[in-house]
């Protein structure tokens, strides 16, 4: 049986047309759901007593639960128990301009990344698309307060979840659903490059963002087993016609690992590959994590790195550290509720 929440407005309007409806149910019921936060279909006094028991018979309602929750000032990071017990997590950080959460994409990942906590434990399986939406829901209600940016940057690859991932997109950023703004919608890859391409199709104006973490292929083969399939260059070509296209600039994130890739030639390595895209780099300092052996940058490195990198031309900021005393690094509350 679908799960309600997975159904973006377009599927249920073909629902409600097998039905013999009309289309408009659909956005009545995005309203119930989204807008009023009500579930129980016999009160939808809009929706006649025969439709409301189709939809009882057609549709589950369940939702993942809030199991567990940390925080410290500015991040809260929420466990979620999933229907078959697994585990998934999610981040909540408040920002001057508003409260963004990082979502999970899976349950694991494959691709494998060596610094990475969410690689380590390997995907069991994708995020329906209910189960990312509800991850939005649960925290909005658990906080009271209104989310207004999401980052699909939590466990998982999200274009190895492709269609349930756009699903999800369509229905947050639906102005009936929870209208969080395209803008305000990021979605992180570890560089999939036939899936940027399909994405680059479909004109989202969403912002994406590349996990590069190194200026050439000999780093990146040893930290991202992905390398080996599509490498800096073809990446770096993907990334341009993906700009080209959509006009829209494209955020490089480069997590800093300590006497890997944080010298002074891959900066300057770094802005020669870079040179004259519209894009920009976020320097995520590294968030330990007790079982892989990375060790982040010094600050003053990180700093130095930075400075080089606009010494020669390139936009750059350095990510404000947020959650490292409450495991918010990706995957680790996870990995930790699982050792248990
Ligand atoms: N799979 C996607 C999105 C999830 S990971 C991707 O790789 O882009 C989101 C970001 O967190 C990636 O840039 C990833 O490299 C980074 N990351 C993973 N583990 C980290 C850690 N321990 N500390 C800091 N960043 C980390
Ligand atoms: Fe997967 Fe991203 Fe972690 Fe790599 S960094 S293992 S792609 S979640």
């Amino acid at each position: 049986m679908q799960n309600i929440y997975g159904m973006t407005r377009a599927k249920l309007e073909e629902y409600f047309t097998s039905l013999g409806e009309k289309k408009f149910k659909a956005l009545q019921v995005f309203e119930w759901l989204y807008q009023k936060k009500n579930n129980d279909v016999n009160t939808w006094s809009n929706i006649k007593k025969t439709i409301q028991e189709n939809i009882l018979k057609d549709f589950s309602f369940t939702m993942p639960k809030i199991v567990r929750q940390e925080r410290d000032t500015l991040t809260r990071k929420f466990l979620f128990l999933l229907y078959d017990q697994n585990y998934i997590e999610a981040v909540v950080m408040y920002h001057d301009y508003g409260i963004s959460v990082c979502v999970s994409s899976q349950v694991g990942c494959n691709m494998g990344c060596a610094f990475c906590e969410s690689g380590r434990l390997k995907k069991v399986r994708n995020l329906e698309t209910f189960e990312m939406v509800c991850q939005i829901l649960l925290i909005e209600e658990n906080i009271k307060e209104r989310i207004s940016s999401v980052v699909i940057m939590g466990i998982g690859e999200p274009l190895d979840n492709f269609a349930n991932v756009m699903d999800f997109i369509h229905i947050i950023n639906d102005a009936k659903g929870l209208a969080i703004g395209i803008r305000h919608i990021t979605l992180s890859t570890s560089g999939i490059i036939p899936k940027i391409d399909e994405l680059k199709n479909m004109d989202l104006q969403i912002n994406l963002a590349i996990s590069l973490h190194a200026p050439n292929d000999e780093i990146r083969n040893r930290i991202m087993k992905v390398n080996k399939v599509y490498n800096i260059s073809q990446l770096i070509n993907t990334i341009k016609s993906y700009i080209a296209h959509t006009n829209r600039r494209v955020t490089i994130e480069y997590v800093m690992l300590k006497e890997i890739n944080d010298s002074e030639t891959c900066a300057i390595e770094l802005a020669h590959l870079l040179h004259g895209m519209n894009v920009y780099v976020n320097l995520i300092p590294y968030n330990e994590t007790n079982h892989l052996e990375f060790k982040k940058s010094d600050a003053k490195t990180i700093s130095k790195f930075c400075e080089t990198l606009k010494q020669n031309g390139i936009n750059v900021t350095i990510r404000k550290e947020f959650g490292s005393k409450i495991s918010a690094a990706c995957g680790q509350l996870r990995s930790k509720e699982v050792e248990r």
